[in-house]
Parts: C-alpha cells; sequence; structure tokens
C-alpha cells in the first residue's frame, strides 16, 4: 500500500490522458486550449504499465481525465486496459460529456464503472456563456443514456462562482428528483491563470450546506474510504447532493488520491510546484522501479495544499492536470 508521512493511504489514481481540451470553460480555459506544452501523451502501452505497478501497491479505482479524455481516440481501449489490470476494481471517467451520446455504449461495454460529468447550469443559455459550446441537451441524453445502461455511479461536477451559480440548487433539485444522479458542487479554486476570475468569484459552498439542511436533507456519514465529497440525502429525491469544499481547513486529512498527468508526471496534489517525471521509469519496463519512484517522490507529499495563503503551485489551470 502506498503511504505518506502522514498516515494517509493512497488507493485512487487519477490519470490524465490529455491536456487538450474543445471546451473553453470561463474558469479553466476561457481562452480554450493554447498549444503551448507536449503533445507526446502516455501510449496505450505505457498506461497499461503505469497503472499495473500503480495496482500492485493497492490502487483499487483510477479515473480517466484531462483535458478532455473522450477527444482521445483510444479512450475506449485505455478504459478497457485499466479494467483488465487485476486489482483494479473501479475505472472511472471525468468529461464534459461532449460526445457521451455517441460514446457511452462502447465505454460501459468496456468496463466503465463510474461516469462524472461537468455541467455547471442546467440553463442552456447560462452553459453556452460558461463553456461556450451550446451542447447541453446532447449532454443530457448522454446521461440520459448512461442511467438506462445501468452505469453504477453518475455524478455531475458543477463548480460554484458567483457570475453562474445564483440561485440555480433548485434547478438541479428538480432534475434529480426521479434520477439516480449526485450533484456535486465544487467551490472554486484559484489557480495560476485564474487569479482574478477567483477573486471575483468564489463563493463557499456553505450556504447551499445550510439551505439543503433547512429543507430536510440529511449528510451521510462519510465511509473510512470516502474522498473529500460530503454528501446529503432526501426521502424525496433519488438523486443525491455532494459539496466539495477543498478551503476547509481539515479538507486533505482524508486524501486518498495520486495524479498523474498526460505527459506522465506524478503529482503529489493539485497544486503542487511541480510534477515528478515517471516516463523514463516507465519505459524501463520495471514494475519494480516504477513502484520505487512512485514510493520515493511519495517521501516529499506535504499535510496540505496552501490555497488559503493564495499558493497555487505551478498549477495554470486544472486542464494541466485533470481536476
Ligand atoms: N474536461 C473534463 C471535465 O470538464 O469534466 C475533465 C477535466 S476538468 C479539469 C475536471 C474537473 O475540474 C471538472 O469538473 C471541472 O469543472 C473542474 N475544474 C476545473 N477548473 C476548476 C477550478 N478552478 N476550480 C474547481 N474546479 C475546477
Ligand atoms: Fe475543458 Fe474540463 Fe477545463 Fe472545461 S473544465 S475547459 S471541459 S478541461
Amino acid at each position: 500500500m502506498l503511504e505518506d508521512n502522514f498516515g494517509r493511504q493512497f488507493n485512487y489514481l487519477r490519470l490524465s490522458i490529455t491536456d487538450v481540451c474543445n471546451f473553453s470553460c470561463s474558469y479553466c480555459l476561457p481562452d480554450g486550449y493554447q498549444c503551448d506544452t507536449p503533445r507526446n501523451f502516455l501510449t496505450l502501452d505505457e498506461i497499461t504499465h503505469l497503472v499495473s505497478a500503480f495496482a500492485d501497491v493497492g490502487t483499487k479505482k483510477v479515473r480517466i481525465t484531462g483535458g478532455e479524455p473522450c477527444l482521445r481516440k483510444d479512450v475506449v481501449d485505455i478504459v478497457a486496459a485499466c479494467k483488465s489490470i487485476a486489482g483494479i476494481d473501479e475505472v472511472a471517467i471525468t468529461t464534459n460529456g461532449f460526445n457521451l451520446m455517441e460514446k457511452i455504449d462502447e465505454l460501459v461495454a468496456a468496463g466503465l464503472d463510474s461516469l462524472n460529468v461537468s455541467i455547471d447550469s442546467l440553463n442552456p443559455a447560462m452553459f453556452k456563456l460558461i463553456t461556450g459550446h451550446d451542447k447541453l441537451k446532447n449532454i443530457l441524453a448522454g446521461i440520459e443514456r448512461a442511467i438506462e445502461l445501468g452505469v453504477k455511479s453518475i455524478k455531475i461536477n458543477a463548480v460554484l462562482a458567483k457570475s453562474f451559480s445564483t440561485n440555480h440548487l433548485g434547478e438541479f433539485l428538480t432534475w434529480i428528483a426521479d434520477k439516480p444522479i449526485t450533484v456535486r458542487f465544487i467551490e472554486l479554486m484559484e489557480t495560476g491563470d485564474g487569479a482574478q476570475f477567483f477573486t471575483q468569484n468564489h463563493i463557499s459552498g456553505q450556504a447551499i450546506k445550510a439551505q439543503l439542511l433547512e429543507a430536510g436533507w440529511l449528510q451521510l456519514v462519510r465511509g473510512k474510504q470516502a474522498g473529500p465529497a460530503q454528501e446529503f440525502t432526501h426521502p424525496d429525491y433519488i438523486g443525491r447532493i455532494g459539496l466539495i469544499m477543498p478551503y476547509s481547513p481539515d479538507f486533505c486529512r482524508t486524501c486518498n488520491r495520486l495524479r498523474v498527468s498526460a505527459l506522465g508526471k506524478l503529482h503529489l496534489c493539485l497544486f503542487s510546484e511541480s510534477g515528478i517525471d515517471l516516463r523514463e521509469t516507465i519505459n524501463l519496463n520495471s514494475q519494480v522501479a516504477t513502484i520505487a519512484a512512485i514510493r520515493h517522490a511519495l517521501d516529499d507529499k506535504t499535510v496540505s495544499h496552501e490555497l488559503a495563503k493564495r499558493l497555487t503551485g505551478g498549477t495554470k489551470h486544472l486542464a494541466m492536470i485533470g481536476g
């Protein structure tokens, strides 16, 4: 098992497979994807080697992310490869959903267990304003198809921002009343390129929590292996609500995840200064060497991010690493 100096164990890998994205979300890539980094992303073979090494030391869950992971032509093969690795119990994907309707059947057939789709507003005009794309209807159809196919876990990620989140809780609640979906509101995090947007838009998730509790929603007790989201249920709703509040003082206490970028760099935190290059070791084709490199790096994992001091490390935007 991978463990850091603070006793935290890491059984969850977030693997970015591209940093390219076709959307221009106002809090992430407001000017769209800039072709300013190399594009020699980890190959299917390299991914298989890397995930096998993580699985050997206790990783149970892999999330495929990006940029936009579904832009990669071999995304279905990547899901299938991860699913076939001994020890990996759950393969998840985080996507903007632009081609979900076309891809979901194949992804599920390849073994996809969990689907996260980012939707910051259920109002089509607002959705277009945030992302630059008039795709909401299509994305919602893809989610309906995922429900039909019986995908075990379907979550929506909705970033909270002053300019687009005011009064939208009601819309999301109506939508999940009869759907087995969890909507997770995520507090906006500051990034290197996003300081101004952050200053103008950051709002705490506490107001939503208070509204939920007042409306009879009950907070679930978190499981030992649960991630950082606080989850709420209500007897009148099939769906659930989650809140991710990275500015809460003890947010990092339950950290159970490591990240690898599309270029094969291990990121110990979303906001670390830089990634540790695993690619050379991956290409030695030695599980032992890859595991040793991961363990060695883990020694430097800090107890917490320093977002409260407005230190965002080397992270220009979350599309670089996968969120
Ligand atoms: N393109 C895919 C998507 O949007 O789902 C996957 C990558 S995206 C970087 C992963 C998640 O990070 C998305 O849910 C997105 O909303 C979230 N995200 C991006 N920038 C963020 C920020 N500054 N603060 C909080 N969440 C952010
Ligand atoms: Fe692209 Fe996802 Fe960033 Fe939006 S949040 S710009 S979809 S990477």
